[in-house]
C-alpha cells in the first residue's frame, strides 16, 4: 500500500482552471493538523487557503511560490498519521507489554545499523526513537544538513572567485526559505529510504522516549501513554547532545547550537562562533559563505588541535583572511543580552575585549545523551564524563545490555557508530569480535574549505621509527588548474619496513581521496608498493604517489637529494 498521499486541488475540494501559488506555509518534515493552511493560491477572482485534509507529516513540497498550477498539479505529499501502522498498532496495545529478543534505543546511524543487521541475522528486533524519523543527529541535524549547506556556500565561493579569471556574476541573492526546503528535501529523501528499509525488514518501530525500568524492561513514553517493552538484550545508541557552557546557558533564539544553526531563519550580520572544533568551523564556513561577518574563539591554543599543525595551517591562513578574527586562548567572560544586540565580554589570559554580535553559535563539544534513560535504576557504569563504558564487544557492565555510537565516547563520528552497530548486532547473534589487530582504521574528514582529511598515525603521535614525507601541491598540474596550490599531502612511513602508517591531505575535496590512504594503511602497503601504482594525470591523487617517490628518492618532478 502507498503510504504517502500526494495532494492535488481535488483533495482540497477545489475546482479551479488555473491559479498561482502565493504562499507556502509548510516545510518538509513539518507535522500538520487537519484544516491547517498548507498553501495559499490566487485565481483571477479570489484567494484560496488550502487546508490540510488530515493530520500528518509533510514529506515533499512539489511547488514553489509563483508557480502556476492547474487541477492536476501535484502540490505536496503528506504522510498521514494513520499510515504509521506499526506505531499505531503498538499504541493500541497500550496496556500489554511487547516482548522481543532485542531492543535498540536510538535510531541514529549506530542504532538503525544495529537494527537492520540484527533483523538480517534473524533476531526479532524493536527499534525506538523519540523522533518519528530514523537517521538521528547525523541525518536530521548533523552530517547531511551541514554538508548540504557547505555545498551551497562552496558554489557561491567558486562563482565569486571566477572573477579572477574574467567571469563575473552579480552578488548572490539568497532565498533562505527555498534553501531550507531543498535541504529538507534531501533529508526527507534519505528518511524515506531508511523507513522503507526498516519496514521491509519487519522491524517494529516505536516513537517515544525510552527509560529503563529494570535490566529486562523499558518503558516508552509515546506522548499518549507508556508502553512497556520486555527484552532479552538491549543496545543503547542514544548519541550525544551539545555541551552547554554556563555563561551561554541563556534562553535567547540568537544563541544557537548546531541544530538551530542548520535551520537558518536569517543571516546575522556579525556572528561569534564559540569553539574551534570541527562543528564550529564547518558552521562558521556556512555563515561566512552566506554573508555573515564571522569571528571564532577557541579556549585552547590552537584550532583543530588533534591534527598536525601543517594540515591546519592552510585553513587558518584562509580563515584569518576572510573571518573578522580567529582568537585562540580566548573564552567568554559574560554576555549581556538586549533586544537589539548581544554584547560579549571576551577574556584572553588577563586581558578583556568587548564585542557586539547579532548571533552566537555555541560549538563547545558534545556530551553523552543518557539523560532520562534511568541508568541509575539498572546500575550501569559510565566513565567520569558520563560516557557508557563498554568492552571490545560493546558489552556494558550489565550482561545483556550493550552500547554503541556517540554515547560510548570519542571520536563522535557517524561512520564509527555504524561500524559499531554492525559489529554489536553480530555479537548479539553470538559472534565475538576478535582482538585489536582486526580493528579497522577510522578516517577523519573536516569538511571546511579547504578540507582536511587524515587517517592513521599523526606526526604529533609519531616516534623515532617513523619518517615523515610531504609534498606541497604547488607543482601539481590539477591543483594549479583549480587554484589549490596551497594544498599538502603527507605520509608517515615506518623507516624499517617501509610500511605506511599514517597519511593526510589538506585541500579541496580531499575527503573523497582519503579512502586511498585508508586502503594503503589498512592493507599495510609499503612505499615501494605505492610507488608502483599508476595514478591518473592530472589529478591531485598524483601527490600520494609522489610522496612515495620522494621517500624513495625516485621522484622525477623534484631534484632528489641522495
Ligand atoms: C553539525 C554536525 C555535523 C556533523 N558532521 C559529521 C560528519 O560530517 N561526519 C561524521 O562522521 N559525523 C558528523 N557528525 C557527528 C554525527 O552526527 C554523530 O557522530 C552520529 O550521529 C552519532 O550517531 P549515533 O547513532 O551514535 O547517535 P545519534 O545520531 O545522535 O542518534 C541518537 C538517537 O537516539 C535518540 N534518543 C536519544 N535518547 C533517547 C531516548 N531516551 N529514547 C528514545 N530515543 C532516544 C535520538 O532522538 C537520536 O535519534 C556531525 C554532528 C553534528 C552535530
Amino acid at each position: 500500500m502507498d503510504k504517502v498521499r500526494t495532494l492535488t486541488l481535488d483533495d482540497f475540494n477545489q475546482t479551479i482552471d488555473e491559479a498561482k501559488v502565493t504562499e507556502i506555509n509548510i516545510m518538509s518534515s513539518d507535522k500538520i493538523k487537519l484544516n491547517q493552511t498548507l498553501i495559499v493560491i490566487e485565481t483571477n477572482k479570489t484567494t484560496v487557503e488550502l487546508g490540510s485534509p488530515s493530520d500528518g507529516v509533510v514529506s515533499k513540497i512539489h511547488v514553489n511560490v509563483g508557480d502556476s498550477i492547474t487541477q492536476n498539479t501535484d502540490l505536496c505529499s503528506i504522510e498521514t498519521y494513520n499510515i504509521l501502522e506499526d506505531v499505531i498498532e503498538i499504541a493500541n496495545k497500550n496496556s500489554e507489554s511487547i516482548e522481543t529478543d532485542l531492543v535498540i534505543v536510538g535510531a541514529g546511524p549506530a542504532g538503525y545499523t544495529a537494527a537492520f543487521r540484527a533483523a538480517d541475522l534473524g533476531i526479532k528486533t524493536v527499534l525506538i526513537d523519540k523522533y518519528p524519523e530514523l537517521g538521528g543527529t547525523c541525518l536530521n541535524s548533523g552530517c547531511i544538513p551541514s554538508k548540504f549547506l557547505l555545498h551551497i556556500v562552496s558554489g557561491v565561493h567558486n562563482a565569486q572567485h571566477l572573477s579572477d579569471y574574467g567571469v563575473k556574476y552579480d552578488e548572490p541573492y539568497v532565498d533562505l526559505r527555498k534553501m531550507m526546503q531543498a535541504k529538507d528535501n534531501v533529508i526527507n529523501t534519505l528518511n524515506m529510504g531508511l523507513k522503507s528499509l526498516k519496514t521491509k525488514r519487519n522491524i517494529k518501530f516505536i516513537q517515544g522516549k525510552a527509560k529503563f525500568l529494570d535490566v529486562n524492561t523499558l518503558s516508552i513514553n509515546t506522548g499518549e501513554h507508556n508502553q512497556k517493552v520486555k527484552f532479552s538484550k538491549a543496545i543503547i545508541a542514544t548519541g550525544s547532545v551539545p555541551r552547554k557552557i554556563p555563561t551561554l546557558d541563556i534562553e535567547d533564539s540568537r544563541i544557537k547550537y548546531s541544530e538551530q544553526a542548520l535551520n537558518i531563519q536569517y543571516i546575522p550580520e556579525r556572528m561569534l562562533v564559540v569553539g574551534g572544533g570541527v562543528i564550529g568551523l564547518e558552521l562558521a564556513s556556512v555563515y561566512h559563505g552566506l554573508g555573515s561577518k564571522v569571528s571564532i574563539i577557541e579556549a585552547s591554543d590552537t584550532i583543530l588541535g588533534m591534527f598536525d599543525n601543517d594540515m591546519v595551517d592552510p585553513l587558518l591562513t584562509k580563515y584569518e583572511n576572510c573571518f573578522e578574527s580567529v582568537l585562540t586562548n580566548t573564552v567568554i567572560d559574560n554576555v549581556n543580552v538586549s533586544s537589539s544586540i548581544l554584547t560579549v565580554k571576551l577574556k584572553q589570559k588577563s586581558s578583556y575585549i568587548t564585542e557586539k554580535y547579532d548571533s552566537i553559535l555555541v560549538a563547545t563539544g558534545r556530551v553523552p545523551n543518557t539523560h532520562g534513560l534511568n541508568l541509575d535504576a539498572i546500575h550501569l557504569n559510565t566513565d567520569e564524563f558520563g560516557f557508557i563504558s563498554v568492552s571490545r564487544n560493546y558489552e556494558t557492565s550489565i550482561d545483556n545490555i550493550y552500547a554503541i555510537g556517540d554515547v560510548i565516547g570519542n571520536p563522535m563520528l557517524a561512520h564509527k557508530g555504524s561500524y559499531e552497530g554492525r559489529i554489536v548486532a553480530e555479537v548479539c547473534a553470538g559472534a565475538r569480535h576478535g582482538d585489536d589487530s582486526n580493528e579497522p582504521l577510522l578516517p577523519f574528514v573536516v569538511y571546511t574549505e579547504p578540507e582536511i582529511a587524515w587517517v592513521g598515525m599523526t606526526e604529533k603521535q609519531k616516534n623515532d621509527d617513523i619518517e615523515v614525507v610531504k609534498t606541497s601541491w604547488s607543482a601539481n598540474g590539477r591543483a594549479l588548474t583549480q587554484d589549490s596550490s596551497y594544498g599538502l599531502t603527507k605520509l608517515l612511513v615506518n623507516k624499517h619496513s617501509g610500511v605506511i602508517v599514517g597519511g593526510g591531505m589538506v585541500g579541496p575535496n580531499v575527503g573523497e581521496m582519503l579512502t586511498e590512504l585508508t586502503l594503503l594503511i589498512q592493507r599495510k602497503i609499503t612505499v615501494q608498493e605505492l610507488a608502483a601504482i599508476i595514478h591518473p594525470h592530472p589529478t591531485i591523487s598524483e601527490t600520494i604517489g609522489m610522496c612515495a617517490e620522494i621517500y624513495l628518492k625516485e621522484a622525477i618532478e623534484v631534484i632528489n637529494t641522495v
